[in-house]
């Protein structure tokens, strides 16, 4: 089945479904082929909570760009311990791509993100058909639309259980499960990605005000679709 067909077929299923429901139904649609993908940011416990509530052994992905937070790092170790994940992947750059990039995010950061995310991230996903974001409509910009399953330009079914969340019921969340904070959140820091190209937002800013600010980026760009959402 193709990517489109599988994903009309999992919405015709799963629409009306979101969060922990709509993780356990995917998983269980396919079995082994599942994963999820996280920075381990800002908002990242919820989505990784609930995966952990799913199953443990759902593997997490995770790209280390070579230009992460220390402190993403350290939560990333935290958090994995904390919800009981014991299969998180870590992907990096080559040598070669990380020559490549250098400083570019300088001069060229869609080119950067390319070195240091995209091409890390379809090493990765091989053998995944599904992959499970943390990705929500109220970060605003492209994902003012977002829908829970979606086509990735990857051919990967794309699912955001926490797509039509507000912030309210993340926050929520947080607090409910007494899951921790990201280090960074403290000192303003919203939505988190590599250090040189992520500043902490003031509180009438976007949640994603932060990510490469001052220019007109605003994904890195493993999260393109195949087509427009409306077609499938
Ligand atoms: S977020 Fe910035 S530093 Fe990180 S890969 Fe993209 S351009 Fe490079």
């Amino acid at each position: 089945m193709n990517v489109f067909d599988a994903v009309k077929a999992l919405r015709g299923v799963y629409a009306g479904l979101d969060g922990r429901d709509l993780i356990a139904s995917v998983a269980a649609a396919y079995p082994g082929r599942t994963a999820a993908i996280s920075s381990f940011g800002a908002e990242a416990a919820v989505l990784l909570d609930l995966v952990a509530q799913v199953d443990t052994a759902i593997p997490v992905l995770f790209i280390d760009t070579g230009e992460l937070f220390d402190e993403t790092q350290a939560y990333r170790v935290t958090l994995a311990q904390r919800l009981g994940l014991i299969d998180v992947r870590i992907v990096r750059p080559s040598p070669a791509e990380l020559a490549e990039a250098n400083e570019l995010w300088l001069t060229d950061a869609d080119g950067c993100c390319n070195l240091r995310k995209v091409r890390p991230f379809e090493r990765l996903r091989t053998g995944f058909d599904v992959v499970i974001d943390g990705r929500k409509r109220i970060h605003g910009g492209k994902r003012d639309a977002l829908q829970t399953i979606e086509a990735g330009e990857d051919g990967v079914i794309k699912v955001s259980p926490l797509a039509t969340w507000s912030q309210e019921r993340i926050d929520a969340a947080f607090e409910e499960r007494s899951l921790p904070r990201h280090p960074l959140v403290a000192q303003g820091y919203r939505s988190i990605g590599c250090w040189p190209c992520t500043r902490a937002v003031r509180p009438d800013e976007p949640i994603r005000a932060g990510r490469w600010a001052g220019s007109a980026k605003t994904e890195c760009g493993i999260h393109r679709l195949l087509i427009p959402d409306a077609v499938i």
